[in-house]
């Protein structure tokens, strides 16, 4: 049976445990969320009825920090779900040594079925409902799936106007008007090309003229299909929640960018050289680099043997269960695991709270400049351990992640 969600983390914390010796207490510790937050959301809709929405916010661990997580609008949207993401976010911050822990929040709702009126309620109702957990020092939301700016500015708003005062930095990845960081929209996508490109040169590989294949066309797939295709890369599929488009000869990136940057969907986008395809299909297209930069869950023990890449680049969160993981090692597939992969969005999130707390904002070249930084040590750390103990990189990248986690704890020690 398919492991959910944060089945796939904890069992992830046990792979870990096992490889590092850790304290079967710690492991035990970990394996639980510091706090789990339901909320149900009222919310008036534009014909006067009445409809009642169930939201989550999670801390995993603020042992190294305030909280920092993004927040997603989905109808799969579920509490497990959301622990395993705020799993993940803990590890990612350590890794990329943040001084923030790991958080998430979701709100179970097929946003694009709502008037822009109806979300902003819904989305100043959640605020207040989880705002006694949320605040600069306590934990920060972000956008993540279906949510954005816009979104983030009405939380912004509505934690402001409960406190009596303008508190940017409550939340990141705000429009730059109020309190935004220049990069941040694009920064999990820069993460993400400054991640293969380091790997590439490990290799000995030169990535510029790959084939690649990207699930999910929103902020994380989106950008990094637009970097790698500017570079000179053949981008054979892309895809969203309605399908996929494959051309054997590369997609015209920028021009279905446009298309979904208007609201429309691949589906509908005509060029008679493409080819439609399901999400399944795209996964097991021949091509040097895959980037899951959707969902969870998507490549796992049933799909796995049918991956015919060079490295998968997990854009989204979660993308690889452990047997799928399991299979892709034997088949000699590099997978560089999401908590370094992507974690240049957390990155610059954590720049514009450093702005917002100071009010003195960076150019776009010292972003640029201090995520590739981050980014670099990162992965080379990561990749140094993996070789020295000739472990995965998410072995490696987990050891790490989890080590420095351990280290907190042990110093803080357990209250009381
Ligand atoms: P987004 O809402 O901007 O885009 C999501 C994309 O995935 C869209 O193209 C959507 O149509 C597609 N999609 C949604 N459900 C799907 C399904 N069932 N099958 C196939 N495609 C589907 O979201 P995003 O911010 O790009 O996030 C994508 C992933 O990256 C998520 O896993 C998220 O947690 C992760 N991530 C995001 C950031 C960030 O900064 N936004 C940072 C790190 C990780």
């Amino acid at each position: 049976m398919e492991l959910t969600p944060f089945e796939v983390a904890k069992k992830q914390i046990d792979v870990v445990a096992e490889e590092m010796g850790l304290d079967p207490n710690l492991t035990k510790y970990l394996k639980r969320v510091e706090r789990a937050l339901i909320v149900t959301i009222p919310v008036r809709m534009d014909d006067g009825s009445l409809e009642i929405f169930e939201g989550y916010r999670v801390h995993h661990s603020t042992v190294r920090g305030p909280g920092k997580g993004g927040l997603r609008y989905s109808p799969e949207v579920n509490l497990d779900e959301v622990k395993a993401l705020a799993i993940w976010m803990t590890w990612k911050c350590s890794l990329l040594n943040l001084p923030l822990g790991g958080a998430k929040g979701g709100v179970c709702v097929d946003p694009r079925k709502l008037s822009k009126r109806e979300l902003e309620r819904l989305t100043r109702r959640y605020t207040s409902e989880i705002i006694n957990i949320i605040g600069p020092d306590i934990d920060i939301p972000a956008p993540d799936v279906n949510t954005n700016a816009q979104i983030m500015a009405w939380i912004m708003d509505t934690y402001s106007m409960n406190k009596g005062r303008s508190v940017p930095g409550v939340v990141t990845g705000k429009p730059i008007e109020i309190g935004g960081s220049v990069g941040r929209e694009s920064a999990t996508g820069m993460g993400l090309y400054y991640t293969l490109e380091a790997m590439c040169e490990k290799l000995n590989l030169d990535f510029k003229s790959y084939k690649i294949v990207i699930q999910g066309f929103g902020n994380v797939g989106g950008t990094i299909a637009e970097l790698l295709f500017k570079e000179g890369c053949k981008v054979l599929a892309v895809s969203d929640i309605s399908g996929g488009l494959y051309y054997s000869e590369g997609l015209e990136i920028e021009k279905l960018l446009k298309w979904t940057k208007e609201g429309n969907y691949l589906k509908d986008y005509t060029d008679e050289r493409y080819d439609l395809i399901t999400n399944e299909e795209l996964l097991s297209i021949e091509c040097d680099v895959l980037i899951p930069a959707a969902l969870e869950n998507q490549i796992t023990e049933k799909n796995a043997n049918d991956i015919k890449c060079k490295i998968i680049l997990e854009g989204a969160n979660g993308p690889v269960t452990p047997e799928a993981d399991k299979i892709l090692l034997n088949k000699g597939i590099h997978v560089i695991p999401d908590i370094l992969a992507n974690g240049g969005g957390v990155c610059v999130s954590y720049f514009e709270y450093v702005q917002d707390i100071r009010a003195y904002f960076w150019e776009l070249d010292r972003i640029n400049r201090e995520l590739k930084k981050i980014m670099l040590k990162a992965f080379e750390e990561v990749y140094e351990l993996s070789k020295e103990r000739n472990i995965p990189l998410r072995t490696a990248a987990y050891i790490i992640a989890i080590s420095r986690i351990a280290k907190a704890i042990e110093l803080r020690g357990i209250f009381p």
